[in-house]
């Protein structure tokens, strides 16, 4: 299954023009399997989401990204942020406690990685390999930061407009129908982030 890691919709991120509806006719148009909505700093209501999935008749999950003192960070699993959390090592707590999973976002889109390695590995479940915003050099960047930690890369669109969408996908070999399989899939570490 191909699922974009990184989405943002208007509902949620106002920096997005994009409503939900609209990046699901779009993702399954462009053959994607599900989608992940990583709004700024908000979670949608996992209820929510699962009334707009089966509306849709496509697999729609709830994830976050959210600003920390090291970058943008993607977690999944979260149904809720604590008041004011802006530490990336509050967040791991905060992630451990929950179950969640948390990536570093777009890692080298200013040119270079602002985490040493050591806290990458310390803080971090993977990075984002491949980001559908940003270029191929600073996506070989973020990548490498990865892989110098072997630490598993994941991909998404980071989009925000119409034409962003499915520009970049995580690619899982099993079935996904939820966010426990997605956690779990995630923990394997075993699926491949693709630009497309
Ligand atoms: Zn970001
Ligand atoms: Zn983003």
């Amino acid at each position: 299954m191909q699922i974009d890691l990184h989405v943002h919709t208007s509902t949620l991120s106002s920096d997005s023009n994009i409503a939900p509806e609209t990046t699901i006719d779009l993702a399954r148009a462009r053959g994607l399997d599900g989608v992940v909505l990583t709004e700024h700093d908000r979670i949608w209501p996992w209820a929510t989401l699962a009334k707009l999935s089966a509306a849709a008749d496509f697999l729609v999950l709830p994830g976050v990204e959210i600003t920390t003192d090291l970058g943008h960070v993607l977690a999944f699993g979260l149904r809720e942020l604590p008041p004011g959390v802006s530490s990336a090592r509050a967040l791991r707590q905060h992630c451990d406690d929950e179950g969640a999973l948390m990536y570093l976002a777009h890692p080298a889109r200013n040119g270079s990685v602002p985490v040493r390695p050591e806290e990458l590995v310390e803080l971090f479940d993977g990075v984002e390999g491949i980001n559908g915003s940003d270029g191929p050099l600073q996506n070989q960047a973020s990548g490498r930061a990865g892989l110098s930690c072997r630490l598993p890369a994941i991909a998404g669109s980071d989009s925000h407009t119409q034409h962003e969408v499915g520009l970049a996908a995580t690619r899982f070999p099993q079935s996904i129908t939820a966010i426990e399989d997605l956690l779990e899939a995630l923990r394997s570490g075993n699926y491949q982030p693709l630009a497309l």
